[in-house]
């Protein structure tokens, strides 16, 4: 009866998003006096997630899972819920578990319920706090079903080390035929994705032109950050669509988010925040994100970036 949690990894690496999603169902473990199994797909060092409350994980091995299918996915999740006789299944807000979300409360009979941002204010009944309307308010919800499914807003239980070990079990489900087969998944980019990002570094339409951008990506580089523009920005095609952050965008959920030459149109705002701290840099004083911002300046980007660049370089040489 322990509390199934699926963690992702990227090329046999847990993402942070895993280890946080397993620090969040040890909690409620704990509320509900169980103990937390992992499920892993083709990660190495699974003994890690012990030091995060698992005290087993289910192992599966399988090439024909190297590229994510959701209905495979599913199968193997369900699976593994049923063998552990699991009430509770915690996933993460990624995309990926956005697409299993559904298979599996179809497949488990189970209630599901997304955003989910603390540990069960009450297990029985159980009941989560949720955002809702994108992140201007929440919602109290309970889940009714006897299996639940709840999918945590990443970054917002935090990852709890608590020291303990796992064992690791091979785990072979029984897999259906997908229809549909990826052969294989090729990288755009190296760089580190807006969704894993520790800190973002946003650009908006105050850079004034896509020339501008070597400044924003060197400041992205200094932090070891994600870069991310506004609409326009990237519907004027100085940055990829990938990088639009916002309501029609990709949501940010990052410890850190440096908005630069961008407005805070509701609609940005919308999508960053669920990000911790926000950093403003924007020449117009009365510009709205100014409200939303935990520290501002107020100064043109083209002098305020180059000196931010050179402190940090210097600070860093300084702490290597
Ligand atoms: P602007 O509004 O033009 O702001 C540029 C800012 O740069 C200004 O505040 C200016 O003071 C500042 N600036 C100028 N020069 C400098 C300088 N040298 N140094 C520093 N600062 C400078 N927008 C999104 O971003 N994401 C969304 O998902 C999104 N979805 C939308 C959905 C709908 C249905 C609609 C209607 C709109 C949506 N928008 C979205 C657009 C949104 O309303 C704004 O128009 C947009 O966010 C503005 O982008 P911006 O801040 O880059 O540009």
């Amino acid at each position: 009866m322990s509390i199934l949690v699926y963690t992702e990894s990227d090329n046999g690496k847990f993402k942070k998003a895993a280890l946080e999603v397993v620090s969040y169902a040890k909690a409620i473990a704990d509320q509900m006096g169980t103990s937390v199994t992992a499920i892993s797909i083709n990660a190495d060092n699974e003994a890690e997630l012990g030091n995060y409350g698992a005290t087993k994980v289910l192992s599966i091995k399988n090439d024909t899972l190297s590229a994510f299918n959701a209905k495979k996915y599913a199968a193997a999740i369900e699976n593994a819920a049923k063998n552990e006789g699991s009430k509770v299944v915690v996933l993460s807000s990624s995309a990926d578990s956005k697409y299993l979300a559904p298979l599996l409360a179809v497949g488990l009979e189970a209630g599901y319920v997304s955003n989910v941002m603390e540990a069960p204010s009450s297990v029985s009944p159980f009941t989560v706090k949720r955002t809702a309307f994108t992140n201007k308010a929440y919602a109290n919800t309970e889940i009714t079903t006897e299996v639940k499914i709840v999918g945590l807003s990443n970054n917002s239980f935090g990852l709890v080390e608590s020291g303990g070990s796992a064992t690791v079990e091979s785990f072979s489900p029984s897999l259906p035929e997908s229809g549909v087969n990826v052969e294989s998944v090729d990288k755009a980019t190296d760089k580190v994705t807006i969704a894993d990002a520790e800190t973002v570094v946003s650009g908006g339409r105050g850079l004034k032109g896509p020339e501008n951008w070597g400044m924003i990506e060197e400041l992205a580089e200094v932090l070891g950050a994600a870069t991310a523009c506004s609409k326009p920005v990237s519907d004027l095609g100085w940055r990829p669509h990938s990088e639009h952050v916002g309501q029609t965008g990709k949501p940010v959920a990052s410890n850190l988010y440096i908005a630069i030459g961008i407005s805070g149109a509701i609609q940005h705002l919308a999508g960053i925040n669920s990000s911790k701290v926000k950093v403003v840099i924007n020449t117009d004083a009365e510009a709205p994100f100014f409200k939303a911002a935990d520290y501002g300046i107020v100064g043109d980007a083209f002098e305020v970036v180059p000196t931010l660049i050179e402190k940090l370089k210097a600070f860093k040489a300084q702490n290597a």
